[in-house]
């Protein structure tokens, strides 16, 4: 399949330095299926663990417990379990970081007490790795969260994939950054420089080569012989292994027509209505798509919280002068890369084309139609 280059908007800027919003006054963490290990009016510390068995969610602020709230978790409604911040940062032990010897048994056992399920997936069936491969790819156009991570982090990365590289015995170790972001890895090279065993690779910026199997392709490498990891991967590696406890911040790119795009490092399980609301001035008539204008969904952001799903929101202004409903422009279909027509499925015909779930379709359409959900059957 032949990768495309994506007409981004000009307009839409995203400024290069981290903008940190830490101090949520609540957290609304899901609880699904879990049993709760902390009862309402209790102070819980930050990284307490608030569920029987699972040691995958702590709380990330110190705070009371204030209750239950039903909110929108993956755009369905989910309980929460609410933490009232008291802005004290409260630890219950000071942990100090150790550097214990990494073998793989120790990685394996640490993931599985965390309860890493797609870290344990990828690590759980490696055989031999002739390379690792670090992906600092963010396919959605405006979302700049990778780039940001490795900038930010960049030391704390180089260590980690050079860690990888002596457990596995691997001949090569690349870190792939878009051509389009050099810029940024320039302010890395000094660092970088210091690690002669990692080089780095830069790549078109064509859609797709996020996901895994595009770029190895790309690159030319023998997937069955290469780890790929993406830099969040490396990042969440490192709390673990190092300070012993799951990442409890993470970073979030908001951006948009008529915004001056930001990319936040903000508490897991914050609310998007107050992050947005204190850092960026919105313009009436905004439509926000949740997870970005390619892979994302138009949504509202009141009750929406920042799981580790919530990566990017973009803020579109609403087309003027245009129906909300199609036109018959054909662009859905001109631009599908396996020649799915997603009008038909509007019609509730299907497609006997096996959809890659892309996001290009609902990109291109003038009036932000969900054509995907449409093509995979979720909207009728
Ligand atoms: S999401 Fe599916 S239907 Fe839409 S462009 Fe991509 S492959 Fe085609
Ligand atoms: S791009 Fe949107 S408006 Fe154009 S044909 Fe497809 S669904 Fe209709």
């Amino acid at each position: 399949m032949k990768l495309i280059t994506l007409n981004k908007d000009p307009n839409i800027k995203i400024d290069n330095k981290l903008t940190y919003f830490l101090n949520p006054d609540y957290v609304y963490i899901p609880i699904f299926k879990n049993k709760l290990k902390v009862k309402q009016n209790e102070y819980v510390c930050k990284g307490d663990v608030l569920f029987l068995n699972n040691f995958s969610v702590l709380a990330p602020i110190s705070g009371i417990i204030y209750g239950i709230s039903t909110c929108n978790i993956n755009n369905h409604q989910e309980k929460c379990l609410v933490i009232k911040n008291d802005f004290r940062e409260k630890r219950r032990v000071i942990k100090h970081k150790t550097k214990q010897k990494l073998t793989i048994d120790s990685l394996l056992s640490t993931l599985e007490e965390y309860n890493q399920k797609h870290l344990l997936s990828i690590f759980k069936n490696i055989k031999i790795i002739d390379n690792l491969v670090i992906s600092i790819i963010d396919d959605e156009p405006y979302n700049h969260n990778c780039i940001m991570l490795m900038k930010e982090n960049v030391k704390e990365v180089l260590d980690m994939i050079d860690e990888l590289s002596i457990l596995y015995n691997t001949l090569s170790s690349t870190i792939v950054v878009k051509e389009c972001e050099s810029n940024i890895i320039e302010e890395c090279l000094n660092t970088i420089g210091t690690y002669p065993n990692i080089k780095i690779s830069l790549v078109d910026d064509l859609y797709l080569l996020e996901r895994k199997d595009f770029l190895l392709e790309h690159l030319k490498y023998d997937s069955s012989k290469t780890l790929y990891l993406n830099i969040k991967d490396i990042l969440d590696l490192a709390a673990l292994l190092i300070n012993r406890e799951v990442n409890l911040e993470k970073y979030l790119t908001i951006s948009g027509e008529g915004v001056m795009g930001q990319v936040l490092r903000v508490k897991k399980y914050s609310n998007a209505y107050e992050v947005i609301s204190k850092n960026i001035k919105v313009p009436t008539d905004a439509i926000y798509f949740i997870n970005g204008v390619m892979s994302g969904y138009v949504g509202s952001i009141q009750d929406l919280i920042i799981t580790d799903d919530v990566n990017c929101i973009n803020i579109m202004k609403k087309r003027k002068n245009i129906a909300d409903e199609c036109f018959n422009c054909g662009k859905c279909s001109e631009i599908c890369p396996v020649k799915i027509n997603p009008i038909k499925c509007m019609w509730k015909q299907k497609s006997d084309k096996r959809c890659l779930n892309c996001g290009l379709c609902n990109y291109i359409c003038p009036v932000y139609l969900d054509l995907k959900a449409y093509v995979r059957g979720d909207k009728k």
